[in-house]
Order: structure tokens, then sequence, then C-alpha cells
């Protein structure tokens, strides 16, 4: 015989089928039941299985509400639901139930989106708190490289609705795997990373004098002629120009910044070579930008004018 009472559905149930919720995690509840003139007895409020969804609508609703009151106190990242079935991130925004749009911008899927790759989806998390699951789309324009978020793309987060994330263990343990192989590639990887959206803009003028807008703007005349190498992705190859030219750090040093592989004399070597091709790029671009009259405008002029200004002086530098 069922013995309990689930509060949601008011239907009776077993034990087993039900949980309790008079913890204190479940206090955004009690007080729901509160203002809504309920009384009850803490230690008998039971919510089943099949009201779990239910449960969390009730959550989801009141924290819509409270966004506006509570933005004082730094909420919790993680909050770990007791229940057996799986893993909430109360704080992780959930994005992406339909496969249909892009993830980003919601455009609609065609030929032009790709599966994101899990990278992009980590820099959504980590940078954003939004949660993508896998097999999510996104327009390839939103990506670096094919693999990480652009560092420049506006992600919109005050519109989205903040669904609490809720994994299934087999989603969790996913996303431990995901952040676990993370960590392992952050030790190997340059320790100043252009490719990174935590640089600021302060970043970008202290190591290259430009600010990020500038160095943006730059980067796509000759981010298409610029190869990503094992050593360095073609932004950290960009930005290796600019270090040396702003900061005459030696290219052993340069090296050793962005973590390049072998010792300091071939690091030398591949910033030395990184140098060289970029200021081709640049010459050939720049140049040509500067002959083809017409096509950029006064402040794209400006920054091209000072870009190869600084370039000139720059190769006086360093020889
Ligand atoms: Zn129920
Ligand atoms: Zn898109």
């Amino acid at each position: 015989m069922p013995d309990i009472k689930c509060n949601l559905c008011n239907c009776w149930r077993n034990s087993s089928e039900l949980k309790s919720l008079c913890s204190s995690t479940y206090s955004w509840y009690h007080e729901y039941l509160l203002s809504n003139g309920r009384t009850f007895n803490v230690n008998e409020l039971f919510s089943c299985k099949g009201c779990t969804k239910a449960l969390y609508t009730i959550k989801k609703d009141l924290s819509i509400v409270s966004i506006s009151h509570s933005s004082e106190s730094f909420p919790e990242l993680m909050e770990v639901n007791d229940d057996n079935d799986g893993l909430t991130l109360d704080n992780i925004t959930f994005i992406g139930s339909g496969h249909k749009r892009c993830v980003v911008c919601s455009l609609l899927v065609s030929s032009k989106m790709v599966l994101m790759p899990k990278a992009a989806r980590l820099d959504l998390l980590l940078f954003y708190g939004l949660y993508a699951p896998r097999g999510i789309r996104s327009c390839t324009s939103h990506l670096l490289n094919g693999d990480r978020l652009r560092p420049d793309e506006h992600i919109d987060i005050e519109n989205r609705l903040p669904i609490p994330t809720s994994l299934s263990s087999t989603e969790a343990s996913e996303l431990f795997n995901d952040l676990f192989s993370l960590i392992d590639e952050l030790r190997s990887s340059s320790h100043l990373d252009f490719d990174s959206i935590s640089l600021t803009d302060e970043d970008y003028q202290a190591w290259t004098g430009w600010t990020k807008e500038q160095f943006n703007l730059m980067f796509q005349y000759i981010s298409s002629h610029l190869r990503s190498s094992s050593n360095r992705t073609s932004r950290n190859a960009f930005a290796i120009f600019w270090i040396k030219l702003k900061t005459n750090l030696s290219f052993r040093q340069i090296g050793s910044l962005f973590n390049m592989i072998g010792d300091s004399e071939l690091r030398r070597k591949r910033a030395s070579d990184t140098l060289d091709s970029v200021r081709e790029l640049l010459i050939l671009h720049f140049v040509s930008a500067h002959l083809g009259i017409g096509y950029i405008t006064i402040d794209e002029a400006k920054i091209h004018n000072a870009a190869y200004t600084k370039v000139c002086i720059g190769f006086h530098n360093l020889h």
C-alpha cells in the first residue's frame, strides 16, 4: 500500500518513488508554499519522480522573478541535487534543447553549420555559464579555427531564460571527461593565448599596442592566408608579431611565453619564423589594401596607416 503523498500531484506513492523536500536546498519551495498561503509540515514534504519537472518549472519561474532582486549575492555555481538520477547545475543555463537552430544566434540549421566542437562548448560553459549538450549545432562563423568560440563573438546572455541544467548521469560523466581533457590540454597550451576570450582590451594593448577591436580588424586581412601550426595558432602568430615590435622581448622569451615545443634554440627559431611569415603577409595585404582605395573606411585607413608605420619602424629595429 502506498503510504506517502506527493506534495505536487497529491497522489499516494511508495517511499521508493519519492524524495524528501525537507532540506534547506528546497527552501525556495518552502517559501513558495508559504507565499501561496499553504501550511505544511516540512518533514512531510515529498515529491514523486513524475513531478520533478514540475518542481523545476516552479523554480525556474521563481528565479526569473527574483533575478532583479538578488543580484548582490554571488550565487554558488553548483548545487548538487540530492536525488540519485543526475546532477543539477542551478546557475548554469541550459541552452539548445532543439537541434534545428544555431545555439549562438538561433538561425535555422543550414549547410554553413557544424556540430559545435567540444572546445567551443566548454568556452560557452566557462565564460558565459551556458551549458550546451553534445550534438548541438552552430554556424561556422562563430568559431575560431573551427574549434574555439571566437573571442570577438557577442553572446546574448541577458535575454536567455535561466533554465537550470539537469544532467543525466551519462551527461554528467561526459561533462567531467570533457573538463578533465581540457585541464590536460591546458598544461601544454600557450601561457599567453590570444584565442582565449578571457584576454581583455588592456591585455591586448599591453602586449600588442592595439585594442582588441583594432587587432581583430587587422587580423581579418591576413587570417585566411596565415596557417596555424602545431606551435601556435594563426591568431597567436599574429600576436607574436606585434608583441615582438611592442615589447622587444627576445624570440626565446616569446617562444617560452607561447609554450612552443622544443629547446630554447628551436623555440627561438620558431618564434622568429612566425614573425617573418606574418611580416610578409602584412606587407602584401596592407600594401594592396592601401592601393585599393575606396574599399576601406576612414577608421580602417587610420589603423592601416598606423600599422603600416609601426611595421616599417619595427622592421628597422629588428635588423
Ligand atoms: Zn507527484
Ligand atoms: Zn549562428
